[in-house]
């Protein structure tokens, strides 16, 4: 039995902390990994900023919602669920994710939860687990899954190494640059066709 394991941002979704920055005009928000390593010190970072505007998670999800997956996401989705189990690990929050996921037409997503306070202020987050992405595709294999993994950024290269087979999708050049192991698909044609050849069946694109 095989499995699909997907990122979603930046794999069928915008980045989202980057997306809300440019809706809200908040430009300390669009700070990634890349700028603050540490994510706990980032995360806090966020939620100050978000409490010094005032914004409350329905201010938040709405302004998600008027963002759309990347232009052809939700096919793609559509054809993998076709050929396989599809399940989405992500760094993002429930939460935020929602309005997006409806869009997709909600595959099974595993990621992490805010906390919020009965006014919808976010007052805290809390991970799943620590590297969520390699325990996931660990768990999987116990239920006897193969799993072939797709995903565009560091935080995904332990899922792509513990997964059968691993994809890089539209990633970064210093990361494929330091994974060559992985195929690099920059179009959902060509992540078609790597889902295909690193399948053990014979799969139509
Ligand atoms: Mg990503």
């Amino acid at each position: 039995m095989e499995l699909a394991c997907l990122d979603l941002e930046g794999v069928l979704i915008p980045e989202i902390w980057i997306g809300f920055a440019e809706k809200t005009g908040i430009d300390a928000l669009r700070a990634t990994t890349r700028d603050i390593p540490d994510y706990d010190v980032l995360m806090r970072q966020r939620l100050a900023l978000l409490q010094e505007h005032k914004l409350g998670l329905p201010d938040i999800q709405a302004v998600i919602a008027t963002m759309a997956p990347l232009e052809g996401a939700t096919e793609f989705v559509d054809w993998l669920k076709e050929r396989f189990q599809v399940i989405i690990l992500s760094d993002t929050f429930y939460e935020f994710s929602k309005p997006l996921m409806r869009q997709l037409d909600f595959p099974a997503l595993f990621c992490h939860r805010l906390i919020t306070n009965p006014e919808g202020r976010i007052v805290d987050y809390k991970l799943r687990q620590k590297d969520p992405k390699r325990q996931s595709v660990k768990a999987l294999h116990s239920l006897n899954f193969r799993i072939i993994a797709a995903g565009d950024s560091y935080n995904d290269t332990t899922m792509l190494e513990e997964a059968d087979a691993g994809i890089l999708f539209r990633a970064p050049a210093n990361v494929t640059a330091e994974f060559p192991q992985y195929p690099a698909a920059t179009s959902y044609a060509e992540l078609k066709a790597e889902f295909c050849k690193a399948s053990e069946r014979e799969l139509m694109v």
